[in-house]
């Protein structure tokens, strides 16, 4: 049986940074995961998604800020962390000499809680034979192994560092589709980092970005939805630049006919359009990908002020 957990927050980050050498790799990270959240990490190659899981884990000790996990400091308290924890690293890091067979009968003593009819089962679901050699498989095999080894404790917990990376389309869709959602339905949590800002838009109650070391959004994927708005606006007039209004996050566009994609300032974009006698001829939800792409590349140049 799984211990009770001991505090509504699985994880508490607080003031978290990190150096590498002049690298600032995580800068003053703040955030709080809740149980049974799918919560995503999304940011770009180097943004330090992998840095702050790696603190999670307790393989880094926060040098400043804390971290807590299930309560704990993962550094101080190996054991109650990890116990509870299931891990799947970016690298996928298993023993490349073992048979599948001896992989999961290895990691399976690790944990009381190792479910085996649970292991089979998802062995078999994952197309995985027993007497191949991990150094055998395929890319995508290897984190479907990896997931295994992760899931079959049922750990209160998953940590998944770019789950996606070397599955097929099918795989995908089976693991980041029914795998986290129903470990999620069992009231465990899941963080999971990713690239592909589809599915984490798919399987994710919750979303941080993180961007050059910094938390730029953290918030449920309710509010982000509800939060930013795209409207193609027209006017009746050409313009050089779209006018600079609180909220806008990108612009694109010339002449009459501009898109912007803007945070909840309604208001000021109505009075901005009654001035400017422009009107929205149409309104749109955005995506994740693209209220990413728009907070990433930053304040846009084609504006100006009113
Ligand atoms: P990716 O999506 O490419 O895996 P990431 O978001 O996981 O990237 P990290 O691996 O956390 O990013 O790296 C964050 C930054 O810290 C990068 O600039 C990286 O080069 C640097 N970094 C990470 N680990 C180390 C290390 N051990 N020594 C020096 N620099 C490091």
């Amino acid at each position: 049986m799984n211990q009770e957990l001991n505090t509504d927050k699985v994880i508490e980050v607080e003031g978290l940074s990190r150096h590498f050498g002049k690298k600032e790799a995580l800068r003053n990270i703040n955030l709080t995961v809740r149980p049974g959240q799918v919560f995503g990490l999304v940011g770009e190659n180097g943004a330090g998604k992998t840095t702050l899981i790696r603190h999670l884990l307790g393989a880094y000790s926060a040098k400043t800020g804390s971290v807590r996990v299930f309560g704990f400091d993962p550094v101080a308290n190996p054991v109650a962390v990890l116990g509870r924890t299931g891990y799947l690293s970016e690298d996928r890091d298993l023993p490349l000499w073992m048979k599948v067979r001896e992989l999961m009968a290895y990691t399976a003593a690790f944990y009381p809680d190792w479910d085996q009819p649970f292991a089979e089962d998802l062995r078999k679901r994952f197309g995985l034979s027993l007497d191949t050699k991990i150094k055998a498989l395929s890319r995508g095999e290897k984190a479907k192994a990896g997931l295994l080894m992760a899931l079959a404790h049922r750990p209160d917990l998953l940590l998944l560092d770019e789950p996606s990376s070397g599955l097929d389309a099918v795989a995908r869709k089976d693991i980041l589709g029914e795998v986290i959602r129903s470990v999620a339905e069992e009231g465990r949590t899941v963080i999971f980092s990713s690239h592909l800002l589809d599915e984490v838009e798919r399987v994710s109650d919750h979303v941080a970005m993180i961007h050059d070391g910094a938390v730029t959004l953290d918030m449920s994927m309710d509010e982000l939805k509800e939060g930013h708005h795209r409207f193609v606006i027209r006017f009746s007039e050409s313009r050089e630049c779209f006018p600079d209004v609180p909220g806008l996050l990108h612009v694109e566009g010339s002449g009459r006919e501009w898109r912007v994609l803007c945070t909840g300032a309604l208001d000021e974009l109505n009075g901005l359009l009654q001035e400017t006698d422009g009107q929205i001829i149409e309104t749109m939800t955005p995506t994740l990908d693209e209220i990413f792409v728009a907070r990433a590349t930053g304040i846009p140049s084609k504006t100006m002020a009113i």
